[in-house]
């Protein structure tokens, strides 16, 4: 370990130490000492069109000529704008308004801000939200707390606000019950909802797949329920689309896959295609009403330091065209996730096998406990790294989320290796 890094995630005096990248193009990261590792998870989700794309260091390269930063109270500047105009037009319509920040986690924070103050305004006191078992919306005090209580809040679960939890109705390629499971969690947050609709500010989802929480997917038709039981007890649809959204689920957004609008969408990792730290959480009209006021109080007062970057913008801008460009990358993947599970099906070592758009995952079966501590997961994490592999299990899940332009070639590879560790293990 470096004598002056602290790095995330990580207990330093367990951890082997980290490798030193020192290039990285396409899918591949090259190593200090020269060897090649493939990227299958996209450096934690980010690097949607692979490293070091041309087109979108060009991009951050111009605008720094121009104008590298400036400050976003009192003044605008044209990147930010042309981004919200773009970002809205591929949203579903009425999600109208774009907040900017820097990362996932204030994203989410913005969103819950902004739905408890909405009611706020509206001169209702709601205290409470709901959100999902397994649920990760981020490392801040806000985002904590709507995630699931677990080993990454566990410290600071007295300074974490109180949430109403549902089960998550996770399902996988082979899976008969889903539709019973669905029906006893909608009866369930029905009952809850109804007892005191004047209680929920709102709910917030990972639409599609739960990310952090171990690649676990819904149905497009969950999604759909929700949504009326949103609109029937007049709350609010927080989607955090932080890990899912520009084409992770096959789709644009899982908003457009699943055809549900949300009220408030949060938007970060693959926004600027991994190459500068960008968020944006948009809302409704609806809810911007509620905040256009010659009354104080009932604005925003929420912003950061480098609120629009315009560097970020620029970036994303150059990524949203490469994700028109690549439309048919990110739609075909799922097709291609499913072939190769051809030859993992009636591996024993492995369950819960499930694909949504670019995202594959299976579940290792094992004695230990399921869960992020789960050692299964470092014990692939070398055995990848030995076969120029970059997987990073979530526990005892194993998932590939790769970057768009890996080649078909590319994904076999990471298959076959797959195979081999299962094998070895
Ligand atoms: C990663 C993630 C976050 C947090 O984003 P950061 O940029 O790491 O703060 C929030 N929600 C979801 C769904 C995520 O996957």
């Amino acid at each position: 370990m470096h004598p002056h890094i602290w790095y995330p995630f990580t207990q330093a005096k367990t951890s082997p130490p980290p490798l030193k990248v020192k290039s990285a193009r396409g899918i591949w990261l090259e190593l200090e000492d020269g060897r090649k590792i493939m990227d299958c998870i996209s450096s934690w989700w980010v690097n949607i069109h692979g490293h070091s794309h041309p087109k979108i260091a060009e991009a951050i390269y111009r605008q720094a000529q121009e104008l590298e930063q400036v400050i976003f109270a009192g003044f605008t500047h044209q990147p930010a704008e042309t981004l919200a105009e773009k970002l809205v037009k591929q949203l579903p319509e009425g999600l109208n308004r774009v907040f900017f920040s820097d990362n996932g986690s204030t994203a989410v924070e913005v969103g819950l801000k902004m739905a408890y103050q909405y009611w706020v305004n509206l001169s209702q006191q709601r205290q409470k939200f709901i959100a999902f078992e397994g649920a990760y919306h981020g490392d801040t005090f806000g985002a904590m707390s709507v995630g699931s209580r677990s080993i990454f809040s566990q410290v600071f679960s007295n300074m974490l606000f109180e949430v109403d939890f549902s089960p998550f109705p996770e399902t996988y390629i082979g899976d008969t019950s889903i539709e019973e499971k669905e029906e006893v969690i909608l009866t369930r947050l029905k009952e809850k909802l109804n007892q005191n609709p004047q209680e929920y500010a709102g709910i917030i989802i990972e639409p599609l797949v739960q990310g952090a929480g171990g690649m676990r997917m819904c149905r497009v038709e969950f999604l759909r329920k929700l949504q009326q039981l949103v609109e029937q007890f007049d709350t609010l649809l927080i989607f955090d689309e932080v890990m899912t959204g520009f084409g992770r689920t096959g789709d644009w957004f899982s908003c457009i896959k699943s055809q549900v609008t949300p009220d408030i969408i949060c938007l970060s990792k693959g926004i600027t295609g991994g190459f500068l730290p960008l968020s944006v959480t948009i809302c409704s009209e609806k809810i911007y009403d509620t905040f256009y006021s010659d009354d104080p109080i009932k604005t925003l007062y929420h912003g950061h330091s480098y609120t629009a970057n315009p560097l970020g913008c620029a970036a994303a801008l150059a990524s949203l065209e490469l994700m028109v460009e690549n439309q048919s990358k990110f739609s075909s993947m799922e097709a291609k996730h499913l072939q190769h599970f051809e030859i993992l099906q009636d591996n024993s070592k492995i369950e819960k096998l499930r694909v949504t758009g670019t995202i594959a995952a299976m579940n290792i079966v094992n004695k230990q406990e399921s869960g992020y501590l789960n050692q299964v997961g470092l014990q692939i994490r070398e055995k990848a790294l030995e076969k120029g592999l970059l997987l990073r299990p979530l526990g005892n899940v194993l998932y590939i989320m790769p970057p768009y332009c890996i080649t078909d070639e590319e994904l076999s590879m990471v298959y076959r290796g797959i195979y081999e560790i299962l094998k070895s293990i």
